[in-house]
Parts: C-alpha cells; sequence; structure tokens
C-alpha cells in the first residue's frame, strides 16, 4: 500500500489525538467504529500498523484524566480501544508506556456501582491483561483487589459485571505474582466458595461462563506451589469432587470438567512410586560396567516441582523452539564415508560367515536322491509351502490347507483366491463388524463359541483336564528360583514337563504351523536368564496362531479418562475405600504365600520375557501393576507379559499399568492389549486376542524422586478392563504378542530340519554370544546351486546380498513376528522364494537383541544400553551383537559386495500402519531449509523405489508415514551408519505399528500375527520387484520372474492396483484423528482458548448495539441507536479505496 493513499486514517488518528473539541472526536470515534465493524481482522491490523493504538490509548488518558469525565466519549472509546487491543501483540506495554493502566484502574474505581461504565472499565482492563508483565503491574496497583469486590459475595444481582470481572480475574492470575498475592490474600477460599455458590445455584445453568472464569482462576492459581498447597489445605479436592461428581457424563458441561479435572491432577499430591527402588529388580555384572548411572538411593518426598518458573515472562518473548534442529545439515557428515577403522584381519574372521562363498558344494554328488525321497515321505517338507504372499486368506482354515505343497495344493490354493481379493476383504469386514458387536463389556469374548453343543462338549473337556492342567509345571510358579542375583544356567525339568505336554497332546491335539512344543522345551534348556527362570509359560510352550479374524481398532467410548481419573482422585479422597494389597512382589516373594487365603486374583511372570514387578489389589476387581524396569536399569517399563489365574469369569477386572514411561501410546487410539486363555487353549483355540475396554492412557502423580536418575520424570497409567471368559482359568496377559528368544531358536530349528534341502541353502550359524551366554544366530539363505559345477557355483557366488536384521528392541515384539513372515517365506516352495534364493543370498539376523527379550526388557541391552544408538562404534566386548553385524557388512562392503538393501525392522508405538525410515540427503536439506546448493549433491533416487513398491504390494504398509530424513539425533543407529559407512543406499528402518492400520485394506483393523508375517512375506516380494525395475537385471531373470508375476496377478492384482483404485488411502497419517475427548497426556496442558477474542467483541456488541435492557441495570445518557446512523465525516474516497482490504 502506498504511503500517499494512507494518509487518511492517519490524519484522522492525528486529529484525535491533538483535537480537543468535543464533537471533532465524537465524530471520528464514530467513523473509526464504523470502519472497524465491518471487514475483517486485516482492516484493524492495518489500523494498528498506523498507530491506532497509541492514539486511542492517548486519548483515553486525556479525555479520562479531566475533572470529570465525558462518559459520552470513554464508552465508545473504550470499546474500541477493546477491540484494536485484543488484537494488538504489544498493547499492553504500549498501555503502560502510556500510563493507560492506572487512568482506566482509577475509572474503575469511580464506577464500582455504576454498571456500564465499569463493565468497559472491566474489558479494557482484560486486554491490558493479556500481556502477562502488565497483568502483574496491574496486580501491583491494586486490581485484584477491585475485582474481588465486584465478585464477591454471591449474587445475582450483576451477572454481567461478575462475568466480566472473573474473567479479568482469570487472565490477571495468569501471572505467577498475582498468584501469588491471591494466596497470601486468602482469596483462594473465597474463589472456592464462590465456584460452590455458582455451581450450587446455577441449576439450570445460565452462567457456564462465570463457573468456568472461576475455575480458571483456581487453575491458574494452582500452578504455583503454594497455590497448590492452599488448594489442598482448603478441601480444594474434596469440594471439586463433590461439586462435579454427578457432572461427569454431561457432554454439554465438558467446558467445565475438562478444567476441573486439570486441577485435580496437578494439586493430586505427587508421590514415589510403591517400589523400593526404581531399578531394575534385576542386576548383572556386565564388562565394563553398565552404561547409565544406577539409581542408587531413594529420599523420601524429594521431589522436583514440575516448570515452576516463579517469573512472570511473556508468553509472546518465548522463542519458538526450531522444528528441525535435529536435521543433520553439515554436508560432510551426510557425504563424506568415514574411513574403515577395521584392519584386514579383523575382518577376515567374517569370511566363516560366508561359507557360500568358498564351499565346494561337494555333498551335491554324494547325496543320493533317495535319500531326499525318503525323507520326503516321512513328512518333512510338509509344512514348507505354508506362507505366502498377499494372501488375504483370513481364516485359520485356508491357513491349515495351505501345507499341501503339492501342484495340486498350490492349484487348490489358487482357487481359493479366485474370488476378488476385494471382495474376500468385504465379506471379512461384514464378519468383524458382526463378532465386534457381541464384544461388550460383560459379556464373553466372541471367540467362545455359542453353539450349545460345543460348550457341553468343551465343558466336559475342562472338567476332564482341570485337575492336571491346574498346576502343570509350566505355567505355575512351582520351579520359581527366588535368588535373584544368581545366573543359573537352569534346567527346565525337561522329562516331567515333557511327559506333561505329551499328556495333553493326546488329549488336545495340536498343530500350529512351524511349531513344536518339544522342540521349544529343548531349545528352552539352552536359554540363560539372569533370574535364572525354570519355568515357561503356557502359550510359548503351546504354541497359538491368529484368531479366524482380524480384529478392529476399539472405538474410543467418550469420557472415559476423566472417568478413570475422578476413580483415582477417589483413592485420594477416600482412603478407606482403598484395598491395597500388595498380592505379588518379587521384591516381596514371601507374600505370595499368604495369597491362598484371600479373595484375589494371582500373578506371576518368572518366565522368559515376563517382567511384572508388583500388583497391588487397589480394589475387589481393581489392580495396580508395576513393571520391572530393564536389567541394569532404572526405566524403559512398557513391556509386559505376565501370567493371572483365580479369576471368576464374566466379571470386568481393571488393570492399571501404573509405571509406564511413554507420553503418548496407541491404546489411547484403538489399540488393545492381548490375551491367552489357557482353557480356550486346550478347548481348541490358542490364540493370543486382543482384549480390553475402557482403555486410556494418561499421566499419573507418581513422579520419579530427585535421587533417582531423572528427577521429576513422570509416569503414565495404561489402564483397561478385562472379562475373562473361563472362571478358575490361567490366562496370559501382554502388551503385543510375544516371541521369545527359545520361539525364535525353537523355530530356526524347524526350519532347518523342514527346508528342501536339494533347493533351499539354509545356513543357520551362531554370529556371536552375547553378554548373557546366548547364541545370536545369524542365518544364511539362498538357492543351493544345480550341482557343484563350476559354472554353478560361481553364479551362486555372484548374487548380490540382502541384509536383514530384527528385534535390537526387545519390546518390539512385532518386528519378530514380520521376520518369522520373512523367513518362512523365503525357505517356502513358493516359485516366488524359488526365484529370491536364485537371485540373492540372503544373510539373517533375526534377534539383534537375545538377552534383553530373555529377561523381558523394552528397550535395552544387559549393559542398559539402547543398541541401536551404538552402530557408530561397537565393541565387541560391550555390544557384540552389534559390532559383529557391523563388522560382517564391512567385510562385505570389503570384498565388493555391498548388500543392496538393509533392513532392520521396528515396531512403533505411536504411529499406525507399516512404513520406513531411510535416508536421502536431499530431502533432509531441503526439509531444513539449508541453502546448500543441492545441484552439487548427487543422488540416486532409488532409495524410494523400495517403498512404492511396498506400499502397492504390502496392505498394511503406507509411504505416506515413510521418511527419509537424516536426523542428527539418530546418527548412531543402524539405518544411517549403514547408509553412511557402509554405504548401502537402500538402508532403512521398517517400522511396525503395535496397533493397526488407517489406511489400505488393513483399514480399521488392528494387526494379528497373521498379518504381520504376510509383513514379512511381502517384503521379500519387493525386494524381487525391485530388482525387476534395476539396470543390473538380467534379461533372464526378468522373463523368469514376468511369467512368475503374470501367473499370480490374480493374487497381486488388487495390491498392485491399490492406490490407483482404492483412493483409499488417508492423508492424516501422522496427526491422530481427534479424540471424543481432549486427552491431557500432562497435568500443564494450559490452554490459550481460555479468553476468545470474539466472545469479548460480541458481548461489546450486545451491550453496544442492542440497547441497555440487558439486566435491566443503569442508563447514563448514551444513545446507543445513534450509533448505528452512521454520518460520515470523512469522503467517501477514503473509506471507497482503504476500507477494502489494506
Ligand atoms: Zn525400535
Amino acid at each position: 500500500m502506498a504511503e500517499k493513499e494512507t494518509s487518511g486514517l492517519q490524519v484522522l488518528l492525528s486529529t484525535l489525538q491533538s483535537s480537543s473539541d468535543r464533537e471533532s472526536i465524537l465524530n471520528i470515534l464514530q467513523v473509526l467504529t464504523e470502519l472497524l465493524s465491518v471487514g475483517t481482522d486485516r482492516r484493524i491490523h492495518y489500523m494498528i500498523s498506523k498507530g491506532g493504538s497509541e492514539a486511542l490509548l492517548q486519548t483515553l488518558v486525556d479525555s479520562a484524566q479531566t475533572a470529570s469525565p465525558d462518559y459520552n466519549i470513554l464508552l465508545p472509546l473504550l470499546r474500541l480501544l477493546v477491540k484494536v487491543g485484543q488484537r494488538d501483540k504489544k498493547f499492553g506495554q504500549k498501555a503502560l508506556e502510556l500510563e493507560a493502566l492506572d487512568v482506566t484502574l482509577i475509572l474503575a474505581r469511580k464506577n464500582l456501582s455504576h454498571n456500564q461504565n465499569l463493565i468497559h472499565c472491566l474489558w479494557t482492563l482484560q486486554v491490558f491483561a493479556s500481556r502477562v508483565s502488565t497483568a502483574a503491574m496491574l496486580g501491583i496497583n491494586g486490581a485484584m483487589e477491585l475485582l474481588f469486590k465486584v465478585i464477591t459475595p454471591y449474587s445475582r444481582k450483576r451477572t454481567r459485571i461478575i462475568r466480566a470481572a472473573t474473567e479479568v480475574l482469570a487472565v490477571l492470575l495468569k501471572s505467577k505474582s498475582n498468584s501469588r498475592r491471591a494466596v497470601n490474600r486468602g482469596y483462594l477460599n473465597g474463589l472456592l466458595r464462590l465456584h460452590q455458590d455458582w455451581q450450587n445455584h446455577d441449576t439450570s445453568n445460565d452462567f457456564i461462563q462465570i463457573r468456568r472464569s472461576l475455575l480458571i482462576c483456581l487453575k491458574h492459581i494452582t500452578n504455583i506451589q503454594s497455590g497448590r498447597e492452599a488448594f489442598l489445605g482448603a478441601q480444594g479436592m474434596e469440594i471439586l469432587f463433590a461439586t462435579m461428581q454427578n457432572y461427569l457424563g454431561n457432554q454439554s458441561m465438558d467446558a467445565i470438567i475438562s478444567i476441573v479435572i486439570q486441577i485435580l491432577r496437578k494439586c493430586y499430591p505427587k508421590s514415589s512410586l510403591p517400589l523400593a527402588t526404581a531399578n531394575s529388580y534385576y542386576s548383572f555384572s556386565v564388562p565394563g560396567g553398565i552404561a547409565s548411572g544406577l539409581a542408587c538411593t531413594i529420599n523420601e518426598d524429594d521431589f522436583e516441582e514440575e516448570g515452576e518458573d516463579e517469573e512472570d515472562k511473556d508468553s509472546d518473548s518465548a522463542e519458538m523452539k526450531e522444528e528441525d534442529d535435529d536435521l543433520e545439515t553439515d554436508l560432510k557428515n551426510l557425504t563424506s564415508k568415514p574411513v574403515l577403522n577395521w584392519t584386514e584381519e579383523e575382518l577376515k574372521q567374517y569370511e566363516a560367515m560366508c561359507l557360500e562363498l568358498t564351499h565346494n558344494f561337494q555333498e551335491l554328488e554324494s547325496k543320493s536322491g533317495d535319500e531326499m525321497s525318503s525323507k520326503e515321505e516321512l513328512g518333512i517338507h510338509q509344512c514348507t509351502y505354508f506362507c505366502h504372499i498377499p494372501t488375504q486368506t483370513l481364516s485359520s482354515k485356508t491357513y491349515c490347507q495351505e501345507k499341501d505343497q503339492s501342484p495340486q495344493g498350490l492349484e487348490t490354493r489358487d482357487t481359493n483366491l479366485q474370488e476378488s481379493p476385494l471382495k474376500q476383504l468385504q465379506i471379512m469386514r461384514s464378519t468383524v463388524d458382526l463378532t465386534y458387536e457381541e464384544q461388550v463389556p460383560g459379556k464373553i469374548s466372541p471367540y467362545l463359541s455359542s453353539n450349545d453343543q460345543e460348550e457341553d462338549f468343551s465343558s466336559r473337556e475342562v472338567s476332564k483336564t482341570q485337575a492336571s492342567f491346574k498346576e502343570p509345571p509350566w505355567c505355575g510358579e512351582v520351579c520359581f528360583c527366588q535368588n535373584k542375583n544368581s545366573f543359573l544356567s537352569s534346567s527346565i525339568r525337561i522329562d516331567e514337563t515333557s511327559e506333561t505336554v505329551s499328556t495333553f497332546l493326546k488329549r488336545h491335539p495340536m498343530d500350529i504351523p512351524f511349531h513344536n512344543p518339544y522342540t521349544y522345551i529343548a531349545k528352552a534348556e539352552g536359554t540363560n536368564s539372569v533370574p535364572g527362570f525354570k519355568v515357561l509359560a503356557f502359550p510359548d510352550v503351546w504354541g497359538h496362531h491368529s484368531p479366524p479374524f482380524p480384529q478392529t481398532m476399539l472405538e474410543r467410548k467418550c469420557g472415559i479418562q476423566r472417568t478413570k481419573i475422578f476413580e483415582d482422585v477417589q483413592r485420594f479422597l477416600q482412603p478407606d475405600k482403598v484395598i491395597g494389597r500388595v498380592v505379588f512382589s518379587l521384591d516381596e516373594p514371601w507374600l505370595l504365600q499368604n495369597n491362598d487365603t484371600t479373595e484375589c486374583l494371582k500373578f506371576f511372570s518368572g518366565f522368559e520375557s515376563g517382567n511384572l514387578r508388583k500388583a497391588i489389589q487397589v480394589r475387589e476387581f481393581e489392580y495396580d501393576l508395576l513393571i520391572n524396569a530393564d536389567v541394569n536399569c532404572a526405566q524403559h517399563q512398557q513391556w509386559f507379559y505376565f501370567k493371572v489365574s483365580s479369576m471368576k469369569a464374566s466379571r470386568p477386572y481393571r488393570f492399571n499399568v501404573i509405571n509406564c514411561e511413554k507420553v503418548n501410546s496407541q491404546f489411547n487410539y484403538g489399540m488393545q492389549p492381548t490375551m491367552y486363555s489357557v482353557k480356550e487353549a486346550l478347548q481348541g483355540r490358542p490364540h493370543w486376542v486382543r482384549v480390553g475396554y475402557d482403555i486410556c492412557y494418561y499421566k499419573n502423580h507418581y513422579r520419579q524422586n530427585s535421587a533417582a536418575g531423572t528427577p521429576g520424570k513422570c509416569h503414565y497409567t495404561l489402564t483397561f478392563s478385562v472379562t475373562f471368559p473361563h472362571n478358575e482359568d490361567v490366562c496370559y496377559l501382554a502388551y503385543h504378542y510375544p516371541y521369545t528368544y527359545t520361539a525364535m531358536m525353537a523355530h530356526l530349528d524347524l526350519l532347518e530340519k523342514n527346508v528342501n534341502h536339494k533347493k533351499v541353502y539354509f545356513q543357520h550359524q551362531v554370529l556371536c554370544q552375547t553378554l548373557g551366554g546366548n547364541p545370536c544366530p545369524l542365518v544364511t539363505i539362498t538357492a543351493m546351486p544345480e550341482s557343484n559345477s563350476s559354472d554353478h557355483l560361481q553364479q551362486l557366488r555372484q548374487r548380490p546380498y540382502q541384509v536383514i536384521v530384527a528385534r535390537v528392541h526387545p519390546g518390539e515384539s512385532n518386528s519378530s513376528w514380520v521376520m518369522k513372515g520373512t523367513l518362512e517365506f523365503l525357505v517356502s516352495s513358493d516359485p516366488i522364494a524359488g526365484l529370491l534364493r536364485e537371485s540373492f543370498i540372503f544373510k539373517i539376523i533375526p534377534m539383534l537383541n537375545p538377552d534383553g527379550v530373555i529377561n523381558g526388557n523394552h528397550r535395552c541391552s544387559l549393559r542398559g544400553e539402547d543398541l541401536n544408538r551404538q552402530w557408530l562404534s561397537p565393541s565387541a566386548q560391550h555390544q557384540p551383537t552389534i559390532y559383529h553385524t557391523k563388522g560382517l557388512l564391512h567385510y562385505l562392503n570389503n570384498i565388493g559386495r555391498t548388500p543392496v538393501v538393509f533392513c532392520d525392522f521396528h515396531g512403533h508405538s505411536q504411529k499406525k500402519n507399516v512404513f520406513f525410515y531411510g535416508c536421502s540427503i536431499k530431502e533432509t536439506l531441503w526439509q531444513a531449509g539449508c541453502t546448500v546448493d543441492t545441484s552439487i549433491v548427487t543422488e540416486d533416487v532409488d532409495y524410494m523405489t523400495l517403498p512404492k513398491i511396498l506400499d502397492k504390494v504390502s496392505p498394511a504398509f503406507a509411504i505416506n508415514s515413510c521418511s527419509f530424513l537424516v536426523e542428527k539425533s539418530r546418527a548412531s543407529t543402524a539405518r544411517v551408519v549403514v547408509w553412511r559407512e557402509i554405504g548401502v543406499l537402500r538402508s532403512y528402518t521398517m517400522e511396525s505399528t503395535y496397533c493397526g492400520c488407517n489406511q489400505g485394506p488393513y483399514k480399521g483393523l488392528q494387526l494379528g500375527t497373521h498379518e504381520l508375517e504376510e509383513m514379512g512375506a511381502t517384503f521379500c516380494l519387493g525386494l524381487l520387484l525391485l530388482q525387476l525395475k534395476s539396470l543390473t537385471c538380467s534379461s533372464q531373470f526378468m522373463a523368469q520372474a514376468s511369467a512368475l508375476l503374470d501367473a499370480r496377478e490374480d493374487i497381486l492384482g488388487h495390491q498392485l492396483h491399490r492406490s490407483s483404485s482404492g483412493g483409499s488411502i488417508d492423508m492424516e497419517l501422522d496427526d491422530e484423528p481427534p479424540c471424543m475427548e481432549e486427552i491431557d497426556y500432562s497435568t500443564d496442558y494450559s490452554s490459550d482458548q481460555e479468553t476468545d477474542i470474539y466472545e469479548l467483541d460480541q458481548q461489546i456488541q450486545e451491550i453496544a448495539l442492542v440497547e441497555t435492557v440487558g439486566d435491566g441495570e443503569d442508563k447514563n445518557g448514551v444513545d446507543y441507536r445513534t450509533l448505528s446512523s452512521p454520518e460520515l465525516y470523512v469522503s467517501k474516497h477514503w473509506t471507497s479505496k482503504h476500507g477494502a482490504s489494506p
């Protein structure tokens, strides 16, 4: 806007400031009012930029300071001030400088009994106070006393005034010095009394705004320590609890309830967790000592106050933290490859891990065809054709049929899929919906058949087995080891266990693909745990398969969080109603013995991956649970796996895991924990199923004290209710589908025994021993050469490498299920798997952190370290699995065999879908807004190809969730180090959700083990398609692959065309959909929505334009109607030209 044209407004403003002529001032105010009453806020901002605020403030000071102020001028002036001031960020400061604060306060005092004048002053004060330092100044000058005089005692005579005054007070109390003043003068008691009065008398909810403002006042005062103390002393918890108890379910009261909840949570006295120490119950001596310091002592009640800032700071002065701070923008770090610091000799040891490159396959000649076929007769190959590319086969029935590996079997299977997969999906959906309906609290889960006949059968079965299954050695506490520090290579009483298993298997024939209880028991003997576990969990031994249908995500019930929080507050207010009985505790094992006499659940977790530390019965059907910290650590509680028994059927039990650590969780967005019922398993339904309702995840009142590592660290509660299907059952509850180290070892064993060794080269080696003395397996899979002729050997040795690793984070059991799918697919008789084996050599390390998995850790190794932050300089002593994986990669790189793809399988707790993290220089620089000339950076965009392929072939994969940014904080992760140091362009982390999908065919569903395994299989298909797209792809391979894929088009078709035809991909992938209620992750959540600009505008308008009928209050001579008859002072030229949009 050119300067010349702006002169109209400036002339107007300067005339206003300099004029002492009443008529001119009135006219100008009238014109300004007219101008600003139409159009958008931009007009007001324009006026602010031209000194409008200063001009109005100056006029106010001049007009108010006369002996008898002229309210005909002052009232329209104040209204203009409010309108402009709300939109001027520096208004408070300007008012302070021009001494308008005092003037307004004095004006208010003079008009205490003059409602119309007073309300104008109050609005103006409210706008002044929006700047915290100005609010503090107003407090010093006695504004709070004035306001208290106006709002107390309770009266319904001047509600408009009271509303305005409480709103000013609420804004003033944002200043901590004002809050302190309020506490010192005892205003908190007054506010509580007012709250009670309004709450009790306003039965028809006419004055919600006043009640809300009073609560906001309390909310601000309780931001300071002395405020919280005064609040507790004045029985604030009791008062708010009592007044709000009956409103919880009332949605129209949301505005009030949410503030009450915030106050109650904030003032709930902080305490330490009911644990003797935050340190893990287990400790283990490791070479070089533990990495992170342990918490040694605990001083009771030594809590640091959270975020107590005693200075009044301006909210607008706080610098916004740079969002992309973490991005690596140093081109040198992005592009340069560090010098290899491994000697040739060190690398040479990995030659032994690549036997395929040196082996001469002499045995190929000696191995007779007879031998092979006799093996086949024994049915050893029965499972090889099992896991397939995008199956969409969602019934376990099909699952079992697929074991036929004959060509006919293949055909049968294909016919199964002749039906349009989309149609199949629809069928599945409707079925899922039906079963979901039944899954309401109080009812038995849908997987329990309601068929009468079967029920009879099952109950008979149970009673028959009851006696023996009550305490089989592998699900009871009989072998519990109490010596916590012993590191026994404990022997499970295999004979006995095997016998029991045999008996059970005879009664309940089990047939779970690639699972064998005997193999599991045998392998468990070699598993070394820190506690010396001697007991095996039933589901791990017995095995399980997916329930027939994937389960929908749980719909969040409205108000569930506040209901749970109220119940928590009730514990504080009515401690006599809390049972508070410790029913399980690793720290106090003697408590276990007294359990039989009391009516309560029994808990146990002394088995592999189990990690319950303590259980406290708080109400008859409610338990607080505490998870053990990672070994040699004082943190990382999130994963849980434990056994529960002695339950009553069809009763809702509430469980609260009270020492979780992550700030948010998918449990707030549809995810359910998993449960396995032994009775169900023995009745032929060995499923881990998603269970639980009334689930939510929120910050609780437990804090870590300053002696224990991170002072003031917060804890979070995961609460869920479960209705168990049977009386006196034995059930297992877990964060996610468990997958133990022993399960992996047994699985590898079965794979090795079952693969067709004529075709599959399957080498199971030991990469290294872990700190806990467990072998970390390395698996090599490729195709056997046709013969040991040099041509065939040559072909094998030239195959490119693919390296896949998983489970560096022990709590991410989903990554193991994906890995299971990958392994089973790669050794299968599926022709695509055959082609993959002929094309590549797969190096697979299925579990990078065996010790963590075994001991029930969530994140770390036995040294208390996150192993995925150790890739920059791992040591053979301290991080052997990482060291040797990196060594192997260096070796491959060194012999010119850099892997095509490196992928590290993980699980993600806060996002949906399956997705990649990769590395791109250009995307990183671009995202960081870097000025570096990116044209000098050459980057192969092929890092995008595999994710694009997976987006099409994997139902759970979502390219929109992928990120290819290189963060500084991730500089020591596998993905970044392998990309930068080894030079693998396609180096990825593959994250699988714990929850489910919000896009694609699985939209709205939680992932089960079947879907995770399918992801693992389709990942392999992705590698094949990637090869097809690459330049090195031979014409022979191309022809073979194309023929194969064409033949499978019916299976793949819908997947490949998913994104083009479906259009179902949602863009909101990062952000969760809004919940029915505000989820308070933290208690110090403060919303700036407290004062709504338009609300105040509206109040002004009501008063200004609608005459003074409102409360039947005052008449001061101003004829408001005149305001609506415009008499323009300035020329039309000005309005038309400048009124538009400056
Ligand atoms: Zn992870």
